[in-house]
């Protein structure tokens, strides 16, 4: 079946050319998302990079400095309409009004969970669709002298570069919703707009943006870099490089891509098995691009940018968590300019496995050390307000049918058993997956 939007047309970016495919399992077993509301065309306002405004304005008669006020209403007012954009006269707030939307996003559901230090917020956009962003505060620690704390205070923001997602690894609430759409610019830096809204109203700033919410970030690589330069900006967000952390499931020619533009931000593989065979099923996209070639290319990336990769590792009891897989994962890193994050993984309905005891974190950590790479153990944020990647959305599209559930688990049993054997999948992609890599959209 076709990724379709949320008007049933074929979705942006998939080959309106390829050849309709059946789904080699079936769907979800949910309704299909419809849209709540009617679809925009207005573009967001904030999407408009570089240059894209003074022409805008140029375009409509309007003076060159008004693009000033207009970013300062933008991105230190962050209004949501063009009424708020006080600074501008009435006819050029009607103008905007009828060219852009000033806020892309239609409504927030936030859950608060950690005793408030992580809010978690589902976001309907304007045609219906489900993105989510996951806010974690980390407070001040430790001691480097007087008045001054070892670590500072963060603000960390997760975020959305697509509704859903076509990877659909077998252990994320999004990967069983499929793919959605790409979100457009606007989409994707309008959710760091409302965070700020919300931790202005305490005296603080977001300090870090990272894209590990729903969705491939190298799947929508375009409107990603656009993001990026747009929240690097200082007279938009203007968010260091440092601070911005772009992850891939290991999309290789977008590793590449991002290499030869050099050091933008931090590359975060998102790696979860060292071994072929257990990969193939716990990241599907590893049947295209498989670890050796996913590292290779990371490795260039680090050795040309001079920056750490980080390899994210969910952890997950009796399937990557053992002994074999601790030491195929030194072998394949030592000696890389490389970290490794371990995170317990999140309990998600359709599948059947658990997370790893904290014991066995800490020993599978303790043994990939031994080997000689460096590793942090992450806390799990939000379990109490579903920050499992994609859960607020999955909950709001109902329960899946149960013999969908039970055929899910069945083949991730079987999948499994198969990698756990030491033999290579034999599945084809997903649908949704072969659509997105396989027609020239990765560049
Ligand atoms: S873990 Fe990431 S890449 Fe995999 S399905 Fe979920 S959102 Fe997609």
């Amino acid at each position: 079946m076709s990724p379709t939007d949320a008007t049933g047309d074929r979705t942006a970016g998939a080959n309106p050319d390829a050849p309709a495919r059946e789904p080699r399992e079936p769907s979800s077993g949910r309704e299909p998302r419809r849209a709540r509301l009617s679809g925009d065309p207005r573009p967001g306002l904030s999407g408009l990079g570089d240059g894209e405004l003074e022409k805008w304005l140029a375009a409509a008669g309007q003076p060159a400095y008004r693009a000033r006020q207009i970013r300062d209403a933008v991105w230190r007012q962050n209004a949501s309409t063009a009424a708020e954009c006080l600074t501008l006269p009435a006819p050029l707030r009607s103008l905007i009004d009828e060219s852009f939307r000033v806020d892309t996003i239609a409504e927030n559901e936030i859950k608060v969970a950690d005793g408030g230090l992580t809010e978690k917020t589902l976001h309907l956009l304007s045609d219906g669709a489900l993105i989510e962003s996951v806010l974690m505060h980390y407070p001040a620690r430790g001691y480097a002298g007087p008045g001054k704390p070892l670590h500072r205070e963060r603000h960390t923001l997760c975020i959305s570069s697509q509704s859903g997602c076509a990877v659909g690894c077998p252990f994320c609430a999004t990967g069983e919703l499929g793919f959605g759409r790409d979100l457009e610019t606007a989409e994707i830096v309008d959710q760091v707009r409302h965070a700020s809204r919300r931790v202005a109203a305490t005296g603080t700033h977001v300090t870090n943006v990272v894209f590990m919410g729903m969705g491939e970030p190298l799947l929508n690589l375009d409107r990603v870099l656009e993001s990026v330069a747009i929240l690097a900006d200082p007279r938009m967000f203007g968010l260091g490089a440092r601070h911005v952390v772009v992850s891939t499931s290991g999309v290789v020619p977008g590793i590449k891509r991002l290499t030869a533009l050099g050091p933008q931000f931090t590359l975060a593989v998102s790696l979860h098995a060292a071994r072929d065979p257990l990969r193939d099923v716990l990241v599907p996209l590893n049947r295209r691009w498989p670890v050796a070639e996913v590292v290779a290319a990371a490795r260039e990336h680090a050795r040309v940018t001079g920056r750490r990769v980080s390899y994210e590792y969910v952890m997950i009891s009796g399937v990557n968590d053992t002994e074999i897989d601790a030491d195929a994962l030194a072998r394949l890193l030592r000696g890389d300019l490389a970290h490794v994050n371990l995170i317990p993984m999140n309990p998600v309905a359709h599948t059947p496995w658990q997370a790893s005891s904290p014991e066995r974190v800490a020993e599978f950590a303790a043994r990939v050390r031994r080997g000689g790479v460096g590793v942090t153990i992450r806390a799990n944020r939000g379990q109490d307000a579903g920050a499992a990647c994609g859960q607020l959305a999955a909950d709001r599209a109902g329960e899946p049918e149960p013999s969908v559930v039970a055929h899910r688990r069945e083949l991730i049993v079987r999948e499994s058993e198969t990698a756990l054997r030491g033999s290579r999948s034999a599945e084809e992609l997903p649908a949704d997956l072969e659509a997105a890599v396989g027609t020239g959209r990765v560049r």
